[in-house]
């Protein structure tokens, strides 16, 4: 049988509400552990508790001590996967973190739960057993960090939460989940063609991101700039645009050596350098703004935040994010 072995972070899978006030809140005892007598049948489960966090409490610090004790976990030659349980709120960026860290091998596989352990209808049982069946697949071998949640495989890359409350809340734009999970079988059904790999010791965290909106100009990035940001990633409207006023702060910002990508605040589709006006994506590449390749705002500042912390050679990082 295989081993598998379950990370837990916190989250609301390791939550409880209480039920006279429907507030949520973490325990102190691992809750999960209480789900292994009925794992054993699947794989031979060994759980170990990092940290129990609720996941808007995870910083760059956590996510550097995560990818130590990953890469030693999965050294370990009696393991054939992981699972890490992580809070919804920030586990697309700790799971396209991990992904950006490891060379595809052994599954790693992120879940987590929107119903704490004692709500009826409580997700985190199947979602942990689900993960449980795919870290122990021969078929999740070399596939890169999968987040597995009700039901559905995703890729580490594409998936975001998408839903405040509903348990359906990962999903991937444009791309969809690339396997399936019922009661017999696993199905996967796409194979992630690229896996980029910049391993690092420590993150650099002086990444900001701002999202455009209409009729915005340049004062939160020259606040941003003046605070000693290293790199911005600017959430565009539609393929890659921003209100003119907002040029002379993403111009100021280029010049005083801050990283600037470019990503779109819609949910689907690239930026490109199409609009050649005052603002547009041809005048904002012009200017020295890197395009990113479909990443959503939250990911491209960890990806932005990862190669600042790998290299400083910037045709390096635009080449990573353009490519
Ligand atoms: N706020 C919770 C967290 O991210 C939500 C969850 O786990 O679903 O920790």
């Amino acid at each position: 049988m295989k081993k598998v072995l379950v990370l837990t972070t916190g989250g609301t899978i390791a939550m409880n509400e209480d039920l006279s006030t429907g507030t949520v809140q973490p325990v102190s005892k691992n809750l999960l552990s209480s789900y292994l007598p009925s794992l054993s049948q699947y794989a031979d489960v060994e759980m170990e508790e990092i940290f129990n966090l609720p996941s808007p409490h995870i910083s760059c610090r956590h996510l550097e001590q995560l990818a130590i004790i990953v890469r030693s976990r999965l050294a370990d030659e009696r393991i054939s996967g992981l699972v890490i349980t992580h809070g919804t709120d920030t586990l697309e960026e700790t799971a396209f973190f991990l992904d950006l860290q490891l060379p595809p091998g052994k599954p790693v596989i992120v879940t987590g739960a929107m119903r704490s352990s004692n709500e009826l209808g409580a997700d985190g049982p199947i979602n942990l057993l689900n993960s449980i069946r795919t870290a122990a697949s021969e078929e999740a071998v070399g596939k890169g960090v999968l987040v597995v949640f009700n039901d559905e495989i995703h890729s580490a890359r594409f998936v975001t939460k998408t839903h405040t409350s509903n348990i359906a809340t990962f999903q991937s734009p444009s791309v969809g989940p690339i396997g399936s999970i019922d009661k017999r079988s696993i199905h996967f059904r796409q194979m992630p063609l690229e896996h980029a790999h910049f391993p690092i010791d420590a993150i650099d965290c002086s990444v900001g991101l701002l999202k455009m909106a209409m009729g915005m100009d340049s004062r939160l990035i020259d606040h941003m700039v003046a605070d000693g940001l290293k790199g911005l990633v600017i959430e565009a409207l539609g393929q890659g645009n921003v209100p003119p006023e907002v040029v002379p702060g993403i111009r100021k910002a280029i010049e005083a050596g801050v990283t600037v990508v470019l990503v779109s605040r819609c949910f689907n589709g690239l930026v490109q350098d199409v609009y050649g006006y005052e603002g547009g994506g041809k005048h904002l590449r012009e200017i020295g703004a890197i395009f990113s390749n479909g990443l959503n705002g939250q990911k491209a500042r960890i990806k932005l935040m990862v190669l600042l912390s790998y290299t400083h050679d910037l045709a390096f990082i635009r080449n990573a994010f353009e490519d």
